[in-house]
């Protein structure tokens, strides 16, 4: 693992910010506010979750239609499979197409709340995979998936869940976006595995800026990722000084992008939370800078 460089002169690297559409106006001021301060930063893409189960369809579609007509960005509409037969996520798929979309980051998605674990629908993609080679059917979309340095959680082992991540990438899929992790080497040895089985789009690491610590701590119970005793301590004492936690929030993210830079990754993608601020922040400290409209 290379040492923090001091005064490091990489390329700019690619890239790429997430959204979650927005229930309320207020949330939809934000995340336009959100859209406008990082639209200059030229990202290689934006991309729009999809609710749990596809509980934000409309509002999902709305958000990248808007995207597509207002913006110079290029939208990425996130999709899954769960709860839905074939032919439903389809006319989904086929509505981004005639809407100008081309760029799918394809998910298996979650059981719903209250349910033992996911299972299938009976006319459903399975899994991720099938759902990549659905889309292929579709449109010629780019189609981006999800990776897991630290294993998902429900994964049989993490060679399983390699293998599924190789189905993916061998159905159509161009690049996965990691899961958020905080343990920089984790990442680094992931990259290792996966060129070794065989493995060689680009896996771009997802960035979490921890503005909130007590919550991102309960989340990522959910989805697997380890927080370390470090983290612990750098937000001790700080629940009630959101302005001091901020600031450490993007200590801690800088120190974590310039390390993986370091490494020879070139392309990140951030879990923006409809924030600009700390995203923006990282982005500059990577070297990003608004281009002139
Ligand atoms: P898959 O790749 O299908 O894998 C799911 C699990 O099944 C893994 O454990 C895998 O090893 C296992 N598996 C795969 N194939 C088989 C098989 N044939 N037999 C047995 N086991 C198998 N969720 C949302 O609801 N909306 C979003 O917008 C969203 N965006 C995300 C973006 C990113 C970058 C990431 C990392 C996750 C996102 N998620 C989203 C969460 C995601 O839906 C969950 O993590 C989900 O549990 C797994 O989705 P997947 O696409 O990785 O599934």
């Amino acid at each position: 693992v290379a040492s923090l460089p001091q005064s490091a002169v990489a390329a700019v690297p690619a890239l790429s910010f997430e959204f979650f559409p927005p229930k309320t106006e207020a949330l939809e001021q934000q995340l336009w506010n959100c859209i406008r301060r990082l639209e200059p930063l030229a990202p290689r893409f934006v991309s729009v979750t999809y609710g749990a189960g596809g509980s934000t369809q409309e509002r999902t579609h709305t958000t990248v239609a808007r995207l597509v007509r207002e913006t110079s960005l290029t939208p990425a509409a996130h999709l899954t499979c769960v709860g839905a037969s074939r032919g439903e996520v389809d006319d989904v798929a086929r509505r981004y197409w005639d809407a100008g979309v081309r760029h799918i980051v394809a998910l298996r998605g979650d059981a719903p709340a209250g349910e033992a674990g996911y299972t299938p629908h009976p006319e459903g993609y399975a899994y991720a995979a099938d759902l990549v080679a659905g889309l292929k059917r579709v449109g010629d979309f780019e189609i981006s998936v999800a990776a897991y340095p630290e294993t998902h959680p429900t994964a049989f082992n993490a060679q399983h869940d390699l293998e599924n991540l190789k189905r993916k990438i061998d159905a159509g899929a161009t690049r996965a976006i990691t899961q958020y992790f905080f343990d920089t080497d984790t990442y680094l040895r992931f990259l290792d595995a996966a060129l070794a089985a065989g493995i060689t789009v680009p896996i771009v690491p997802g960035i979490l800026p921890v503005s909130n610590f007590k919550q991102v701590a309960k989340f990522s119970a959910m989805c697997g990722t380890a927080v370390p005793d470090w983290m612990g301590k750098l937000f001790e004492g700080l629940d009630d000084d959101p302005d001091t936690r901020h600031m450490v929030a993007a200590a801690m993210a800088a120190e974590q992008v310039r390390l993986l830079q370091a490494n020879g990754v070139d392309e990140f993608h951030f879990y923006t939370l409809n924030r600009a601020d700390l995203s923006y922040a990282i982005a500059h400290i990577l070297g990003a800078r608004p281009k002139k409209a």
